[in-house]
């Protein structure tokens, strides 16, 4: 008989419980958890007990623990002990990684793919394994993120927290446990080198803490690049292409401000590096015919080290802002104080793509319902690479839909509307007009895409009140829970309208009656604010060509595909989407849109038309 097929779900290391890290916890909870932290830890312990593959999605979706607190239990690649972990024949990724090596089929995300293909020794992709990459309309955004590089507070907040959080009995981290291990005779009572580790630990503390300080002095000065509004400024310090030995312009205050607070950071940096390198030195010498009591401890001191070796690399290259292949900026950082976080993007990502993926394996098939724009593969082909590839190796084929579309949904353009970019007219009054109007015809059962937060709230706030007064209620990204709870409540199939931005153009299924509406408020073109898309156009206007026509249009269009896809899920669907952006009928560019859409366009020229074709 046929061999059943079999599959193996792999995530990405960090997904996976750290079974040392989790008996670490453990062994300073007596010291670190407040009565309230009591009670998600224990959850923690009964799912640790009960989970078969240590997924963490699991924990943080099933047990409601903070994703924070789920991340201190990760595996993380640079801590990782390995055979010399004493968990390793129970650990959760070794597990997974022989699932990977048994399986004919491995489901993965697109970030694994790419780990996988920069890493020396993979886990979970065997360098055989073909490549089906689904939804590949994502994969220049997701290489783009995976290889961007970042400095931010809360990289160094959580670097700094693993060596040394807390005070007094509360005082935890890496630093700490080696001190508890020494207190607990790890190396026998006394003696010199006892006495030389707590000094080495006590120095990495304080140097720990100082390189907290400046790393805060680090993230003030870049906060004073930014502009009054607080917008991604972009920088770049490459030198001119026409004149390569032209000095450099005169730095700025504020940024001389950012050199001098960066070079604070790097001595402290390299100091604590230099104590991180003798304390494993000590160490070291010190286990001499010893059994080895702190071989966890070491690995730990080294992943620290890798840690902020990368970190110190990371930095001096993003503000360094000189290699023409990437885009640098710096933003405002999450959180309350006035701080900034510094970036860097890769400016393309097919040539890595090409080098590390398409080079390397017998075939990469790439499917999604939306790579073409007007039949053509030329767009989605640049973007991710497909043009490096020996033109002998590239198949593409658009398959039919299973749907119907011209007899399962009608498309209706209200061109009565005002332009969406006509500064004298309100357009967003009377959107929200239409949305009272479709909302209260259909009985809710619609979902209005927006490109904007800030639209999407002056309409929940036009719109709100007229469609409660009728017993429609409106579900608000951001104000009525998250994403997963606003989709659960609307497929429901109840009297509901549903508001989103960015994550809702995709990755919504509500099969049935509960959608029978989409509405597009704008067409989906990119902020232009976005650093990385604007540097992407500069260098296509560089090389010659229409950033429009190249890039911000069929991103556009694809985007747009998206959206239009989100009301039929089934051969059984029926509904309608509305374009409320006359562009799609006035400009030179509309017919891109019209003709990338599965339906006929329905121009209706008054509201009286537009609702006949709406009841
Ligand atoms: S082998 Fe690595 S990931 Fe697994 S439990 Fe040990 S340290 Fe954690």
């Amino acid at each position: 008989p046929p061999r059943r097929l079999r599959t193996a779900l792999i995530k990405g290391r960090a997904n996976y419980l750290c079974l040392r890290r989790l008996a670490q916890l453990i062994d300073q909870t007596q010291y670190d958890l407040l009565r309230q932290e009591l009670r998600v830890f224990a959850g923690i312990l009964c799912w640790a007990a009960r989970t078969a593959d240590g997924d963490l999605d699991t924990l943080t979706g099933g047990t409601g623990v903070d994703p924070s607190m789920a991340a201190q239990l990760s595996s993380r690649a640079e801590e990782c002990a390995g055979h010399a972990c004493s968990f390793h024949r129970r650990c959760f990724v070794q597990k997974a990684r022989e699932r990977a090596l048994r399986a004919d089929l491995i489901v993965a995300n697109h970030a694994l793919v790419f780990t996988e293909m920069a890493a020396t020794s993979p886990i979970a992709l065997p360098r055989h394994a073909q490549v089906v990459f689904d939804e590949a309309h994502n994969l220049e955004e997701a290489a783009t993120r995976f290889f961007s590089v970042e400095v931010s507070p809360s990289r160094l907040g959580t670097f700094t927290r693993r060596l040394a959080a807390g005070h007094g009995k509360r005082r935890r981290g890496l630093l700490e446990r080696v001190r508890r291990r020494l207190a607990g005779g790890a190396l026998g009572a006394g003696g010199p080198h006892r006495a030389a580790i707590e000094e080495a630990i006590d120095e990495a503390a304080r140097a720990a803490d100082t390189l907290r300080k400046d790393g805060t002095a680090l993230f003030r000065a870049l906060q004073c690049l930014l502009p009054a509004g607080g917008e991604a400024t972009r920088f770049a310090f490459a030198p001119d292409p026409a004149d390569p030995q032209a000095p450099p312009p005169a730095p700025t205050a504020a940024w001389r401000a950012v050199r001098e607070t960066q070079a604070a950071f790097r001595e402290t940096g390299a100091a604590l590096a230099a104590g991180f390198r003798h304390l494993i030195d000590l160490i070291g010498e010190s286990q001499d015919g010893e059994l080895n009591l702190l071989a966890e401890e070491t690995s730990d001191i080294s992943g620290a080290l890798q840690s902020l070796t990368q970190m110190l690399g990371d930095l001096d290259f993003v503000l360094a802002g000189q290699d023409a292949g990437h885009v640098f900026w710096v933003q405002r950082a999450h959180g309350p104080e006035p701080l900034a976080e510094a970036w860097a993007a890769p400016l393309q990502v097919g040539p890595q793509l090409a080098r590390h993926l398409y080079e390397t394996r017998r075939s990469v098939i790439l499917c999604s319902a939306t790579l073409s724009v007007g039949g053509q593969f030329a767009y989605i082909g640049e973007r991710l690479g497909l043009n490096l590839v020996e033109p002998a190796r590239l198949r593409t084929c658009i398959a039919p839909s299973p749907f119907d579309y011209v007899r399962q949904c009608r498309l209706l353009v209200p061109a009565y509307l005002p332009d969406p970019t006509d500064p004298d007219r309100s357009y967003v009054t009377e959107l929200a007009a239409l949305l009272c109007q479709v909302g209260t015809a259909l009985d809710g059962r619609t979902l209005a895409l927006f490109t904007s937060y800030d639209m999407l709230r002056q309409c929940a706030r036009l719109a709100g009140p007229a469609l409660e007064a009728t017993g429609i209620r409106l579900l608000v990204q951001g104000e009525s829970g998250s994403r997963d709870l606003i989709l659960r409540t609307f497929r429901k199939g109840e009297r509901h309208v549903l508001l989103g931005t960015h994550s809702f153009w995709e990755g919504v299924d509500v099969v049935g009656d509960a959608l029978s509406c989409v509405i597009v408020a704008r067409l989906p073109f990119a902020s232009p604010g976005d650093p990385v898309l604007s540097a992407r156009c500069e260098q296509l206007e560089q090389e010659g060509k229409s950033a429009f026509r190249a890039l911000a249009l069929p991103a556009a269009v694809l985007r747009l595909r998206q959206g239009f896809g989100r009301l039929i899920r089934h051969r059984g669907d029926r509904g309608l989407v509305v374009i409320a952006d006359t562009r799609i009928l006035s400009k030179n560019y509309g017919g891109i849109f019209r003709r990338s859409l599965p339906s006929p366009v329905l121009d209706c020229p008054d509201t009286a038309a537009f609702l006949s074709q709406v009841a």
